[in-house]
């Protein structure tokens, strides 16, 4: 399956006008599509599944910046944490500390997003506003060197209700603004998929997780 250039050149054009990044969401497709989106200047890739994304690491060029978009469990950051450019689901305490051990192995920093549930009827992972607010109590307390919280990600609900994805996405950026007066260090606002980036953007998203827009549909079965 080839990638969708025209997409692509048309994506970045209108990213780079509102000054958001592009991370292409490549979980499920093949290194060769990987590559090719490469070859046009793609730098930031997102995977969801660590093993995958572990085997794509290995081959494709070391300058690619990969974002694993996930839920990620603890056991595994051990597998990522040398390279991982940025952590987008960081959804406890507990996994931020991994995350903090394995990159002080590594002698690194990582960057992570704390992942805010925001869609109002599915289930997805994430803190609330409470939840959130202990943990950032917790952050500036806890002694965690080798990790910088740079901001925050959530997703909208799978909906045709673009008013409700709409107040969903508001409800978030509200929150980042919030955050950001306490935590400096919060720069980075992930929100907007295919379906629903151009809304994420007039609510004030910094960074869009696109995948079927421009590798097509995953099939999940072979
Ligand atoms: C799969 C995925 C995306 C990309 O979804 P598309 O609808 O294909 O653009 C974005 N974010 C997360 C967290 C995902 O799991």
């Amino acid at each position: 399956m080839a990638i969708n250039k025209e997409a692509y050149k048309k994506l970045i054009e209108e990213l780079n006008a509102e000054k958001v990044t592009l991370v292409a969401v490549s979980k499920t497709k093949p290194v060769a599509d990987i590559q090719e989106l490469y070859d046009l200047g793609q730098r930031d890739f997102g995977e969801n599944y660590v093993q995958e994304l572990v085997d794509k690491e290995t081959v494709l060029p070391k300058d690619i910046r990969w974002h694993f978009i996930g839920h990620l469990q603890s056991n595994k950051v051990k597998y990522i944490a040398s390279f991982v450019h940025l952590i987008h689901g960081v959804d406890s305490l507990n996994l931020l500390k991994e995350i903090n051990k394995q990159a002080a192995k590594n002698n690194r920093v990582i960057d992570c997003l704390l992942q805010v549930h925001i869609a109002q009827e599915e289930t997805k992972f994430g803190f609330d506003e409470t939840e959130l607010n202990v943990l950032m109590r917790e952050y500036a307390n806890v002694q965690m060197k080798n990790i910088t919280i740079v901001g925050l990600m959530g997703m909208a609900s799978f909906s045709d209700d673009l008013q409700k994805v709409r107040s969903e996405f508001k409800k978030l950026k509200i929150l980042f603004d919030q955050f950001n007066i306490q935590h400096p260090t919060l720069k980075i606002l992930s929100m907007g998929m295919s379906g629903d980036y151009t809304i994420a953007i007039e609510e004030g998203s910094t960074m869009v997780r696109i995948g079927s827009l421009l590798f097509g549909a995953r099939e999940y079965q072979k």
